[in-house]
């Protein structure tokens, strides 16, 4: 859908586009094709798109022999797309809020790859969700912010490092990315963008007995950035026990929460165990 297309139909049919909800659309072809290559798509995959918007994206999928699901929350956009792609037999679409729909919604999506331009607002809760899902999508080819991208992509020590990056790169490694310039959607935004790959590790580095307490010791490990890691943690956990982890771990009782790399996050929440935290 090119540019032109888009502001006729939005025209059309009095659109006016709703900021909040993150509503820039990527009409540059040559970026759509490069996204969709991303995803590694097979026949008779099976696509999660969420927010698809007028469309720009979906065209991409629903021609391939693929199965298309996607999820919009703007009704008006919704009732676009039904009239534009809702004869394609491809194509389930769904009119509900995605973070909602996913939190409630029992299906198991390892089977699935999520290829979307995400709602900027939504884009890290969305990620999160599925990622901390034990049956989450095995790839997903996401495009966000550039800002949010590189916190994905962080390491220990960055500016970037932090909750998302730990929460993510526990189930996902980083495959490629490449960025995508604001100029490539309308309205344009303030900020560039980057479209990344994750892809599922193929075993887990956490069992999942240990999940929660890996969520609940890494947010309070990076709840004062700049605060030893020692002092966070014996709010929730007896100090004696924080401190004989961390010297387990080999690390100085110094250390702070954005000096651990992911390994050594895995293994505190399994030396800090699971039933007080
Ligand atoms: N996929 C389209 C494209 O590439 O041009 C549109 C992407 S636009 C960045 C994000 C879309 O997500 C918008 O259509 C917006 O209405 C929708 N959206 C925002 N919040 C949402 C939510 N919570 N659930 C589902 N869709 C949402």
């Amino acid at each position: 859908m090119t540019l032109s297309e888009m502001r006729q139909l939005l025209d059309r049919e009095g659109i006016r586009l709703t900021r909040s909800l993150g509503q820039n659309f990527l009409h540059d072809g040559n970026q759509l094709t490069r996204i969709v290559v991303a995803a590694q798509l097979e026949p008779g995959d099976q696509v999660l798109e969420i927010g698809p918007g007028l469309g720009a994206l979906t065209d991409y999928l629903v021609r391939r022999p693929l199965k298309v699901l996607a999820i919009e929350v703007d009704r008006r956009l919704f009732e676009v797309l039904r009239q534009r792609l809702g004869g394609c037999p491809n194509l389930t679409l769904v009119l509900a809020d995605a973070l909602e729909y996913l939190r409630t919604e029992p299906r198991d999506w390892r089977p699935w790859k999520l290829v979307s331009n995400l709602p900027y607002s939504v884009a890290s809760p969305i990620l999160v969700e599925l990622a901390l899902n034990p049956r989450g999508p095995r790839l997903m080819t996401v495009t966000l912010q550039w800002e949010v991208a590189q916190r994905l992509l962080a390491r220990p020590g960055s500016p970037d490092y932090g909750v998302l990056t730990l929460l993510i790169q526990l189930d996902y490694e980083a495959q490629d990315w490449f960025k995508i310039p604001a100029a490539c959607f309308f309205p344009v935004p303030e900020v560039d963008s980057a479209c990344i790959t994750l892809v599922r590790r193929s075993t887990p580095l956490l069992e999942e007995c240990y999940r929660q307490a890996f969520v609940r010791l890494v947010k309070q490990g990076f709840s004062q950035r700049r605060k030893m890691l020692r002092k966070l943690l014996k709010a929730i956990r007896p100090e004696d026990e924080v401190d004989a982890a961390l010297a387990a771990l080999g690390l100085l009782p110094t250390v702070r929460g954005e000096e651990l790399s992911l390994e050594q996050w895995v293994g505190l929440t399994r030396l800090l165990g699971v039933a007080h935290v």
